[in-house]
């Protein structure tokens, strides 16, 4: 069955609701909160690594988002973090939800989500997720190849298809495209297929790559999408539907570039996409949304010094967080992650080359490949790191018997007081 056929909806009896979160003062911050948290943990002897996700940034990010992009309707990318308050504020916020597997899915109709406002994004999915999607009235589905047609045309011919086509990404963080989107020459062909197996295509979408570094993408991306569009067209289809898909940074700090990105998609909508059109314009932000939400904060359980050149001093530390739990994506990116030390100097403490290492007994299990420059830190010192939202805990495992990370959920007056009054 759909988790929206199930008579207790989440909410009703009480049953489904995550714990209540932590809740925030007027003046309350997540850094506050891990500060504190880690003096609880202090009395009691605790060391175990947590974070805090700090919910009220969600609704900030929401506001920034239809601020900066009037035109442009989100639908929140689940992977990136699913944690269920962070679907509920959405979800009362009003997104809508790019899902990749029938797990998702049946996490966001069981919060009461109804299939109009999801976005089927994967474009390989296994049947029996299709299948799913059907039975569950789930419409809206990528693809990218003839196969994935034959098994809509199979499991789902009501779908209402998106065909995602491949874009400019290489100076993107995490590129996509080599795995994902068919190129300019085929389209041509795909949506004559799907038009011959009497399927229909309303859409065309991208992903310009996570943590995309070149605004200009997107609007090469648009440019192409209007072409593909006057193909659909050409082959019969509706074409109603433009999905920018994500790409958008997290960090606080990245404001510039995501203003950017908004002014080089608005000009771009503006000269293929004007409003008036009929075309509805959707994009899958994933870690624009959930990236500074979640700050962490992991312990040192042990130490080690070593003489590097010139008899300098190096030290690596091992804390109880690392790349097979929460932290497996940095070592992908470019730059560093440097914590923040909690405990306090007298005076400014000399920096040190340090090599940061995850718990388990694997030597991959780093921080990252280079060293970072942190005072000398004592075992038991507890270090934070901010924004860790995106991409972290979702991806955590629990390799050599480390249990996956706690997330404390907190949130402010206003965010609570939304909530109670969302339908
Ligand atoms: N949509 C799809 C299909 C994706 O694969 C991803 C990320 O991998 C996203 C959206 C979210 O991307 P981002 O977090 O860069 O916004």
């Amino acid at each position: 069955t759909c988790p929206g056929d199930r008579e207790e909806q989440l909410g009703a009896s009480g049953s489904l609701w995550p714990s209540e979160p932590i809740m925030l003062g007027p003046e309350g911050s997540a850094r506050q909160l891990v500060l504190r948290k880690i003096q609880e943990f202090s009395i009691s002897g605790r060391q175990d690594p947590f974070m805090v996700a700090d919910l009220d940034v969600l609704a900030s990010r929401h506001q920034a988002f239809l601020q900066a992009l009037p035109q442009v309707q989100p639908f929140y990318a689940v992977k990136c973090n699913n944690r269920p308050w962070v679907l509920l504020i959405l979800a009362a916020l009003g997104t809508g939800f790019d899902c990749a597997s029938q797990g998702e899915l049946e996490q966001v109709l069981g919060l009461g989500v109804a299939p109009s406002r999801i976005i089927f994004a994967n474009p390989c999915k296994a049947a029996s997720h299709i299948q799913y999607a059907a039975r569950c009235g789930v419409q809206l589905l990528t693809f990218d190849s003839e196969e994935e047609l034959t098994k809509v045309a199979r499991h789902h011919p009501g779908a209402r298809l998106v065909l995602r086509i491949q874009t400019q990404d290489s100076r993107s963080t995490f590129p996509l495209n080599a795995k994902f989107g068919a190129q300019l020459e085929a389209c041509g062909h795909l949506l004559q297929a799907a038009r011959d197996l009497g399927l229909a295509v309303v859409g065309i979408s991208f992903h310009v790559g996570s943590e995309c570094q070149t605004p200009q993408s997107y609007g090469q991306a648009i440019a192409d999408c209007h072409r593909v569009f006057e193909m659909g067209r050409r082959a019969g289809h509706h074409m109603s539907l433009l999905d920018v898909g994500g790409g958008f940074p997290g960090r606080e700090g990245s404001r510039a570039k995501f203003a950017e990105m908004a002014t080089v998609i608005n000009a771009a909508l503006a000269q293929y996409f004007p409003p008036g059109t009929g075309v509805e314009v959707i994009a899958e932000p994933g870690r624009f949304y959930a990236e500074s939400v979640c700050t962490a904060a992991v312990n040192i359980i042990a130490k080690k010094e070593s003489q590097g050149p010139g008899s300098h001093r190096k030290l690596a530390y091992y804390l109880n967080e690392g790349y097979y739990g929460a932290f497996r994506i940095f070592l992908r990116e470019p730059v560093p992650r440097i914590p923040t030390v909690a405990k306090e100097f007298p005076a400014e403490p000399c920096l040190f080359p340090c090599t940061l290492y995850g718990p388990t007994c694997d030597a991959f299990d780093r921080l990252s490949l280079n060293e970072v420059q942190l005072p000398e830190l004592d075992v038991g010192d507890w270090l934070i790191f901010p924004d860790v939202g995106a991409y972290k805990s979702t991806m955590s495992s629990t390799f050599n018997g480390f249990p996956i990370i706690t997330v404390y959920d907190a949130m402010g007056p206003q965010l609570r007081s939304l909530l109670e009054t969302a339908p």
